[in-house]
């Protein structure tokens, strides 16, 4: 079961959907990619 209360559901670096919530940045929700181990924040669209 996931829970996703935002749009951004999906790892920006594999794709993939199975992020977990890494708790919380500047206000922000950040999130854990389970099988690239990558962290997203929400909002954030620069590239590396
Ligand atoms: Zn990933």
């Amino acid at each position: 079961m996931l829970e996703f209360g935002l749009d951004m559901a999906k790892c920006r670096r594999c794709g993939c959907e199975e992020l977990c919530k890494d708790g919380v940045a500047k206000g922000k929700q950040r999130y854990k990619c389970k099988q690239c181990k990558g962290t997203n924040r929400e909002n954030d669209k620069r590239p590396k």
